[in-house]
């Protein structure tokens, strides 16, 4: 099969198909400020949002109303992944993450597929668990029956404490109940299914539990203990899958094809070897957890979900998998549990997620459930063809040499200049750092007739 690139695209910011475009050349060329100037044709920020995003969006005085203790707020870098192509609509794609390399990667591979494949994605609806913990039942069996028999009830009960949410054709939707053993003997364990909508749902679905708790408890003729949502959300799942032509995966000596070939051979050791998949995962969620961030989302409940549902088998597994279709395309596919919300938690406290959803133009839980699931599995894909090719540190270095640089104590232009001469040397050491840039320092110095500045001691 060709690998030949489709049809022109439409320019940055202009109408395509199904919404703007997203592909912007050289992005990454432009500084801070053209960055968000750049956003004028994509959407409508106003100064201040953009002077916001710049600067820090969150105050001490909401991080004060936002948790215990406060004493300030703690800065991230923000970033945009641009490219973006799902279901034929573009994006772009904020990321609050601290890791170099992952939004040069997520914006690549996205440029790679929507010129080169395709990517689509979808999201079950946003049901959400919700378990309540009965022991000393006499009778676990005759429970269940009981409890099940009144399921009508139970619903109605659990609706009737969230009426915002029954009205957006959400709520309660079924109850099924579990027996099972533990160390204190048999428990009957309620599972409450319910249709969160646009919202994560942890505290709806732990209202809705706690309210069914006394009635529960008394049709088992046990004790309920705990009463709390499932980060486990397997019947909230994401899906994405790529296909690309293999023939724009040559890489350094590999053709496409042999590229391709060991990409799959990557994903068959990270199935065999739980050592190899946890890291497969790791990759996974640099590209989803920045996201989670951005928007305002429980990372924590998101991770939770993932690494209990790779572990279902019994063996924790990759969340994404590799082959070839015998047409000359490699195909990647991920599914993974996804509780995210664009709207409650979070999401309508801080004044930065309100900007970036904006940006993200998303209009459902399950349309960013799809964004998130895609973006981990172009950061998967990007990871594993380095890793498969010429290996992961060489492009990754070429960023991370900027933050050695930093770290040993230069900063602004020196700091590009002193990574740019590790990147020549081939040797990105704090120790070289430091050595650079005091040459760098005293060849400036004598240039200017000063004394340089001793590099900071870190
Ligand atoms: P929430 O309670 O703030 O907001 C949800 C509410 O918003 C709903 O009850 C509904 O009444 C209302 N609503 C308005 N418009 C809606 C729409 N379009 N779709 C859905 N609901 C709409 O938030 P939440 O999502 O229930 O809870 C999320 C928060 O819970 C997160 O901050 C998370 O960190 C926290 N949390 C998580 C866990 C856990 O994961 N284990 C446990 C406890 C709390």
């Amino acid at each position: 099969m060709s690998a030949a690139k489709k049809s022109k695209e439409p320019a940055f910011g202009e109408a395509r198909k199904n919404g703007k475009c997203s592909r912007y050349p050289g992005f990454f060329k432009l500084d801070v400020t053209d960055r968000l100037d750049a956003l004028d044709k994509w959407t409508n920020l106003s100064v201040k949002e953009k002077w916001m995003l710049k600067q820090e969006t969150l105050t001490p005085e909401l991080a004060d109303l936002m948790v215990e203790n406060a004493v300030g707020v703690f800065g991230m870098p923000l970033g945009l992944a641009v490219n973006f192509q799902i279901n034929d609509k573009d994006y772009i794609v904020p990321m609050a993450i601290e890791e170099t390399s992952v939004i040069a990667a997520a914006s690549n591979a996205a440029r790679l597929i929507r010129d080169q494949g395709k990517l689509t994605a979808e999201a079950s609806d946003p049901i959400m668990i919700g378990q309540i913990q009965i022991v000393d039942s006499p009778d676990a069996e005759a429970a269940k029956t009981a409890i099940l028999d009144k399921k009508d009830e139970l619903l109605s009960l659990a609706n009737s404490s969230d009426p915002v949410l029954v009205e957006l054709n959400g709520g309660a939707r079924d109850i099924e109940v579990r027996i099972i053993d533990s160390l204190s003997g048999p428990m009957v364990i309620v599972h409450l299914l319910v249709d969160t909508r646009d919202a994560m749902g942890a505290n709806v679905v732990n209202t809705m539990a706690e309210n069914l708790e006394p009635i529960v408890a008394e049709l088992a003729g046990g004790e309920a203990v705990c009463r709390i949502v499932s980060n486990l959300s397997d019947r909230r799942m994401a899906r994405a899958r790529m296909a690309l032509n293999v023939e724009c995966l040559a890489r350094g000596k590999y053709s496409g094809e042999e590229a391709a070939r060991r990409i799959v051979k990557a994903y068959h050791f990270a199935e065999a070897d739980p050592y190899r998949a946890a890291t497969h995962n790791k990759g996974v969620m640099n590209g989803i957890d920045g996201i989670l961030i951005a928007t305002g989302n429980d990372w924590r409940a998101v991770e939770a979900g993932v690494h209990a549902y790779a572990s279902r088998s019994g063996t924790y597994k990759p969340v994404s998998k590799y082959y070839l279709d015998g047409k000359g395309r490699l195909i990647g596919e991920l599914e993974i549990p996804m509780a995210v919300g664009i709207i409650g938690g979070v999401t309508g406290i801080h004044p930065g997620v309100e900007i970036l959803l904006k940006i993200l133009n998303v209009s459902s839980s399950r349309e960013l459930a799809q964004v998130t699931a895609s973006a981990g599995l172009l950061q998967n894909f990007a990871a594993l063809w380095s890793l498969a090719t010429e290996g992961i540190q060489r492009g990754h270095m070429t960023l991370h040499a900027r933050n050695v640089a930093v770290f040993a104590g230069a900063f602004g232009e020196m700091a590009i200049k002193v990574a740019k001469e590790m990147e020549k040397e081939g040797l990105v050491r704090y120790d070289r750092a430091k050595q650079i840039l005091r040459k760098l320092l005293v060849r400036e110095a004598d240039e200017n007739g000063t004394t340089p500045d001793p590099p900071d001691e870190k």
